[in-house]
């Protein structure tokens, strides 16, 4: 299913999402075409990150593959235009579909590995009248060709001899000519309605280093010459392609057919990922990158698989929420809340409970000693209690989360306010007996009392305490910096304004930083980039970056649904929505 907004359903629990793409291989291998082995490849341009689009990608050409007998995915770098491309790029792009989870076998391959034999079959295609030198600029070529409405005009030069084409050819690839004088140009069809056929350009002249080859090629093949070749060269059974390629395919099975290569692949297209609040092209995430509207590619606003990896984000759920969304021909947004869904469904089960207060308010108990200090048990996890407790202390002076305090309350607040109860987490029940206020009247701590026969968290007579607040022992918590992020953007589709840059519509609150937050004492040994759940709040983790033992900095990887939040929409009242309340995970 290609989930658009409407029929989007996180709760939903039912079978497998259509995958067109994984019926018709399944039938290609009960059938034995290509004796019944299936070859895919996931081909990344290394000219940026890989981003959540391209993991739907590498999921469906990894998991195709495991439908063959034997199967195989390779991983391919499309390497043919030099001055976009990076070594860092390869370097990333193979950490990240490692990350993912997916092995591309014993080496990642190149198009580059190929020029050499692109080469050798260009000069078998002028041999066979089939491609020639063209000496006009890429201007005149454009307006050449035409478009739907306008027939294309053929070249003066269209008529060269063989030979001629082959010595032009030659002395392109020596070096002899400057970038623009000539291209190699396929010999179809200038009247074809198809306009991709119109004579296609298959080599530039390019002086320019390449991150591999270096010096060696002055000139190199356009993607559309390289790439169905190199699907030809890996014995590609599959070719799983965007929409955008479908009108591409009569054009590679042209070449194909010219150079007499059998079996071809087999090219099938499906719809591209598209989530609203966000952009998906390397190029417009390489903007916000260079701009500096980001840290960096892998700022965890970013949906890089490195900045979601950064923020926390699991392989798990990002594959599951690639499996959910199932594969359609048929383009739509999906719903960022699916992925979100699949996300905290992951979290959950993983990550250990911690308490973390980010903005935090004094609470002093008055009729607790000065110098005791009591330590509870509390679960690691509370669905898994073979994963065990953790210990956290309590004292006189504890930090609670300053939204979890209102003056004057509503009804259906469970939390603190004048003469309310509450439970402490695992350790005990507190009354509010006084709230200490600036002149200002700013609020500067709570009162309190605690009834030492609630030790552990239990009402001694029974008595209902519905609202359990988190805390930490204000003399053992660590200090942290946490990092809230929100959406990039503020629109649904940023690119949809003509009239504007779509760096008009960044989202200014996308991050917050919190300074000074309180945290169990536990959290200071926290492995950068490992799941917690900071119990109330969602689910956080160190930073990867930034984080240091005397500065620790945590994400929020992204927060527990907020049911208060929701109820305090509905019961009208503002100020206190933003967090708190009951929350599920
Ligand atoms: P971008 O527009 O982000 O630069 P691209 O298609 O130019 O994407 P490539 O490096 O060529 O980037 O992509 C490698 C593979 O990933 C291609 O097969 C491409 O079709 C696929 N892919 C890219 N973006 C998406 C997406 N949003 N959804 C699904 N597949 C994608
Ligand atoms: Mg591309």
């Amino acid at each position: 299913m290609n989930a658009s907004r409407e029929d989007t359903d996180p709760g939903r629990d039912d079978a497998t999402p259509p995958n067109f793409i994984k019926e018709l291989v399944e039938q290609d291998v009960a059938a034995g075409v290509r004796g019944g082995q299936v070859v895919t490849r996931f081909p990344p341009e290394p000219n940026g990150y890989l981003h959540i689009g391209h993991a739907k990608s590498i999921c469906l050409n990894f998991g195709t593959a495991e439908l063959g007998a034997p199967g195989r995915c390779n991983l391919r770098f499309d390497d043919t235009n030099p001055s976009t491309e990076d070594t860092s790029y390869v370097e990333a792009i193979q950490r990240d579909v490692r990350w993912l989870g997916f092995d591309w076998g014993a080496r990642a391959l190149y198009a580059s590995d190929y020029f050499e034999q692109l080469y050798a079959w260009a000069i078998q295609l002028i041999e066979a009248g089939k491609a020639y030198v063209d000496s006009q600029s890429e201007e005149e070529i454009r307006e050449g060709r035409g478009n739907f409405y306008k027939p294309g005009v053929e070249s003066p030069h269209r008529g060269r001899s063989v030979e001629e084409n082959l010595d032009l050819f030659a002395r392109m690839r020596a070096g002899e000519f400057k970038d623009g004088e000539h291209v190699l140009r396929a010999k179809i069809d200038m009247q074809s309605k198809d306009v991709k056929l119109r004579d296609p350009l298959m080599y530039r002249i390019r002086h320019v280093a390449h991150h591999r080859t270096g010096d060696a090629w002055p000139i190199y093949p356009m993607y559309d010459w390289a790439h169905g070749q190199s699907d030809a060269i890996e014995g590609v059974t599959h070719s799983l392609c965007t929409l955008e390629f479908q009108n591409h395919r009569p054009l590679y099975d042209w070449f194909l057919g010219a150079l007499g290569l059998d079996p071809r692949p087999r090219q099938i297209e499906f719809a591209r990922l598209n989530l609203g609040f966000m952009v998906m092209s390397k190029r417009k995430l390489l903007q916000l990158v260079q701009q500096g509207h980001v840290s960096g590619w892998d700022d965890p606003r970013m949906p890089t698989l490195a900045g979601m990896r950064r923020r926390g984000f699991t392989p798990e759920a990002i594959r599951s929420f690639c499996e959910r969304i199932g594969v359609a021909k048929r383009d739509g947004v999906v719903d960022i809340s699916l992925l979100e869904h699949e996300l905290r469904e992951d979290l959950n089960a993983r990550s250990p409970r911690a308490m973390a207060v980010l903005r935090p308010l004094k609470v002093v108990i008055e009729n607790y000693p000065e110098d005791q200090e009591d330590w509870f048990d509390v679960p690691v996890h509370p669905e898994y209690p073979e994963r065990g407790t953790r210990r956290v202390p309590l004292t006189r002076e504890l930090y609670v989360e300053r939204d979890d305090y209102m003056e004057d309350p509503p009804r259906k607040w469970f939390r603190l306010g004048p003469g309310r109860e509450v439970r402490l987490r695992g350790a005990c029940l507190i009354t509010c007996r006084e709230a200490v206020r600036r002149e200002n009247g700013e609020l500067v701590e709570l009162r309190c009392t605690w009834d030492p026969a609630s030790r552990g968290g239990a009402a001694p007579d029974g008595r209902k305490v519905k609202g359990t607040l988190h805390w930490v022992s204000a003399r053992h918590a660590v200090d942290a910096e946490v990092r809230l992020y929100d959406r990039l953007f503020s629109v649904e589709n940023p690119l949809a304004h003509d009239d504007r840059p779509f760096t008009d519509f960044l989202n200014p609150d996308s991050l917050e930083v919190l300074r000074g937050c309180k945290l169990e004492p536990g959290l200071k040994d926290a492995t950068p980039g490992e799941p917690q759940q900071f119990e109330r709040l969602g689910y956080f983790c160190a930073d990867s970056v930034d984080s240091r033992a005397d500065a620790l900095v945590f994400n929020r990887t992204i927060a527990l649904r907020d049911s208060w939040a929701k109820l305090a929409k509905k019961l009208g009242v503002g100020g206190a929505a933003k967090s708190g309340g009951k929350r599920k995970g």
